[in-house]
């Protein structure tokens, strides 16, 4: 039986007026906000992926439909609690996970220890073991333009 399974993830929400910005499960002082059926947590949704990549279980469209007025203004934190739940329920749990926020506004420096211990904690993993960066665009592409904010995330499974 393998002793590793490793997934990655990728998100991306467009930043509007009139929404909180939430990522990481953070709340990001900002004039936009992600806009999406959920709190369009671009980093949660990605980590999300990663863990159902990791286990072979497909990806967060398919368990967390946005067609399924249930999930409306849930918090992403749910879905990788749910993911969570999997992972442990076939044996695994999480090595390390490593996050990178693709913004060019706002500045996230200030927020990504926030980010770390609130991934550190629903992964079950130490601090050090939940890594998260931001890089900007450059002013190059969508994001580049500050439309919107985008996040990938990798993480590795251990056997449980
Ligand atoms: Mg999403």
């Amino acid at each position: 039986m393998a002793a590793f399974r490793i997934g990655q993830g990728y998100d991306i929400h467009p930043l509007v007026p009139g929404r909180r910005l939430v990522l990481g499960g953070v709340d990001i002082p900002y004039e936009r906000g992600l806009a999406g059926h959920s709190d369009a947590d671009a980093v949660l949704h990605a980590v999300t992926d990663a863990l159902l990549g990791a286990l072979g279980a497909g990806d967060i469209g398919r368990h967390f439909s946005d067609r399924d007025p249930r999930h409306e203004g849930r918090p992403s934190r749910e879905f990788v609690l749910e993911a969570m739940a999997m992972v442990r329920a076939r044996g695994w749990q999480v090595g390390n996970v490593d996050v990178t926020v693709h913004a060019e506004a706002p500045k996230l420096a200030p927020y990504l220890d926030s980010m770390r211990t609130v991934l550190a904690e629903l992964l079950g993993v130490a601090p050090d073991a939940a890594n998260v960066k931001a890089t900007r665009g450059e002013g190059l592409g969508p994001i580049g333009r500050a439309e919107g904010i985008a996040a990938q995330a990798v993480v590795l499974l251990e056997r449980g």
